[in-house]
């Protein structure tokens, strides 16, 4: 697991950590070298801008989104390139689940907007592995959807775009900490456009 500094009680995952929400055995031994409750808060990913609060442990359905004021109940998201989001306030955690559709969707703010309506708005933020745009090669869509001026270019000259300028913009004035390692280029992770696989790296948050 990688721990963030910014956040301590966000961990984000390895390939070799496993899917934690499916993996029973791995959610075990995420949770005994966290030291954290193994009964987690997951949600169903479905690259749109829905936010769920947990108040219990299981599958709380489809969102990209999940927070909780509850201590001790862990909450999971998964990814294999798109990016990770850890958010904090004083009393509450969030993870967000952020590839170019959620991007486009707006589930950094609508993440952001649900703490604030909660009375506890979001002071610090963490960035996890995620596709770089040294890698991330998109069709025109994409760019447009995420915004053109967060075209870039990957390191074979094809067009690309910048998912963690975009995520960085979205998350305004609040501090931030990133944690950024290519999940296509760095083999610790598992990654969708590399090898297609339906593995993930878990991330965790909990109070
Ligand atoms: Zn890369």
């Amino acid at each position: 697991m990688i721990r963030s500094e910014a956040i301590p009680n966000v961990a984000f995952g390895t390939r070799k950590d496993g899917d934690g929400r499916s993996d029973i055995a791995a959610r075990l031994q995420i949770s005994a070298e966290l030291d954290i409750p193994s009964d987690w808060a997951t949600i169903s990913q479905v690259h749109g801008a829905h936010v769920v609060e947990a108040d219990h442990a299981g599958a709380l359905g489809d969102a990209d989104a999940v927070l909780t004021h509850r201590s001790a109940l862990p909450i999971a998201i998964a990814t294999a390139d798109c990016v990770p989001i850890g958010l904090a306030g004083l009393d509450s955690i969030a993870l967000v689940h952020a590839g170019w559709r959620g991007v486009a969707a707006g589930v950094i703010d609508a993440a952001l907007s649900h703490m604030a309506d909660r009375g506890d708005p979001a002071t610090v933020a963490v960035i996890g592995p995620h596709i770089g745009d040294c890698c991330y090669e998109v069709g025109d869509e994409v760019v447009k959807a995420v915004g053109v001026s967060y075209r870039s270019n990957t390191r074979k000259g094809t067009q690309s775009v910048s998912l963690l300028a975009a995520v960085r913009d979205q998350l305004g004035a609040i501090e931030t900490e990133t944690l950024f390692s290519c999940t296509l280029e760095d083999d610790r992770f598992a990654s969708h456009r590399r090898d297609g696989t339906k593995d993930r790296q878990i991330a965790v948050a909990w109070l």
